[in-house]
């Protein structure tokens, strides 16, 4: 008879096969706009560091403060011994910048998704969903236990069809999209969603992870962006990429985000965000509400980027993540790797993360225009034209 565990060490094989296997890098010291990168100095295109916060010694002093304060742990869930002051005023200094009622913050966006999506909806409801979207709506779909159906990649079209034919069957219906596209960089159609989800009585769960602090005219993402504030909607994000910290929130109507502290099991059942993440993540805010040079330093650095490589396929971007589609995961693998050897830390995305394979680069405020230039010439370099 087989060993139980014996068909992992084939799985294994087959992902090494398909060149879908994955290895961890080790990256020395702080990120940055440039990283040791075992042993290698290397120009980072693969940060969510969007606004380079997460290095900056103002966060870094207010998550030590914290700690000395409060110590290194919450030290038990929200709803019992681990909420604190700074928590509280980490949810209401959210919800004052996304112009919401009220935010609840989770210990992840993935806990986030997971957790608000599965106290939204349940088996009698409906779900539509891009079929781009990030793992954690997906992942917080399939939890649910209501029934999910996926629409074309941004078609309105496609999803007022399928609100249509199916809208009816269902109690409640909740329709989830990212704003900002992770592995794409493309944006969602949120007016037109947002018409669609009045018509057809649904509620909207948006995902703002590569949206926070890099959208919109004072960074709040892109509700504002899209010039839909004050619309009713449910947004998220993370602490984790432009804001530098760690940890997810949601902000809503004060009903909304009161009804998720009681039921997403997710925040209940989990030990509340450490005070260091906390702070940081407080700090940050204060950051970007006092300097948007920063946000506008990192929309030069990308309309550079984008200007200097129109004669190449990139992907249609206005946010941080630029997209190079390449035929197959071995070609980016040996793109990624030529890349590498000029210097730039630009990763392969490949299946089963996202449908084709591609190289992604993650523009960031702190590149130089050194940094920039030397990209543009590797990338000129690797993909003759
Ligand atoms: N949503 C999107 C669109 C993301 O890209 C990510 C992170 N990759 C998340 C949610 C999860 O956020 P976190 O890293 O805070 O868990």
């Amino acid at each position: 008879m087989n060993h139980p565990y014996s068909w992992i060490e084939d799985s294994l094989k087959t992902l090494h096969r398909a060149n879908w296997y994955r290895r961890v890098k080790t990256i020395q010291g702080r990120g940055g706009a440039v990283i040791e990168l075992e042993g290698r100095s290397l120009i980072n295109f693969a940060s969510n560091d969007y606004l380079g916060l997460a290095a900056d010694e103002r966060m870094i002093a207010a998550a030590i403060a914290a700690t000395q304060r409060y110590g290194t742990g919450s030290t038990g869930s929200r709803l019992l011994s681990g909420h604190r002051d700074l928590h509280r005023d980490l949810e209401l200094a959210i919800a004052s910048f996304k112009n919401s009622e009220d935010a609840i913050v989770f210990s992840s966006g993935y806990l986030a998704n997971l957790g608000t999506i599965t106290c939204l909806v349940g088996q009698k409801d409906l779900i539509l969903g891009d079929q781009y979207n990030h793992s954690s709506l997906k992942n917080g779909a399939k939890l649910s236990g209501a029934t999910v159906k996926e629409y074309r990649h941004n078609s309105l079209e496609d999803l007022e069809n399928q609100l249509l034919a199916h809208r009816h069957h269902y109690r409640h219906c909740l329709l989830l999209t990212d704003t900002v596209f992770s592995m794409d960089g493309d944006i969602c159609p949120l007016a037109g969603i947002l018409a669609l989800a009045e018509i057809y009585n649904c509620m909207v769960l948006v995902d703002e992870a590569h949206a926070t602090g890099v959208m919109g005219e004072n960074g709040t993402g892109c509700v504002e962006y899209c010039g839909c504030q004050g619309r009713e909607l449910i947004q998220m994000g993370t602490l984790s990429k432009a804001l530098g910290s760690l940890g997810g929130y949601v902000t809503g109507n004060a009903k909304i985000i009161d009804f998720i502290r009681n039921r997403a099991a997710t925040w209940i059942y989990t030990t509340g965000l450490s005070p260091a993440d906390t702070a940081a993540a407080r700090m940050a805010l204060e950051i970007i509400r006092l300097e948007p040079e920063r946000r506008q330093r990192l929309h030069q650095n990308i309309n550079f980027v984008k200007s200097k490589l129109n004669n190449l396929n990139i992907l249609p971007s206005e946010a941080a993540i630029l997209c190079l589609p390449v035929a197959n995961p071995g070609q980016a693998l040996e793109l990624s790797q030529k890349l590498l050897e000029k210097g730039i830390f630009a990763p392969a995305i490949r299946p089963p993360t996202v449908p084709t394979s591609r190289l992604r680069f993650t523009a960031m405020a702190t590149h130089s225009l050194a940094h920039l230039e030397v990209l543009v010439q590797s990338i000129g370099e690797s993909f003759p034209t």
